[in-house]
């Protein structure tokens, strides 16, 4: 039973003790939109999604 698994990045299979740690990780390994939340595959992922989605 997994008692450590507080903070699940959605977008991979890591997940971090801390909120800080995950957004840490998002932030370089990923991307996060600014006007959904949505998080994106990769930073250049989030340009393209502003542009198509909203
Ligand atoms: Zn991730
Ligand atoms: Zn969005």
């Amino acid at each position: 039973m997994p008692t450590t698994r507080h903070f699940a990045c959605k977008s991979c299979d890591l997940d971090f003790d801390t909120p800080a740690g995950l957004g840490q990780h998002v932030a370089i390994t990923h991307g996060e939109c600014a006007v959904c939340g949505e998080i994106l595959e990769d930073p250049e992922s989030v340009d393209d999604h502003t542009q198509q989605v909203h």
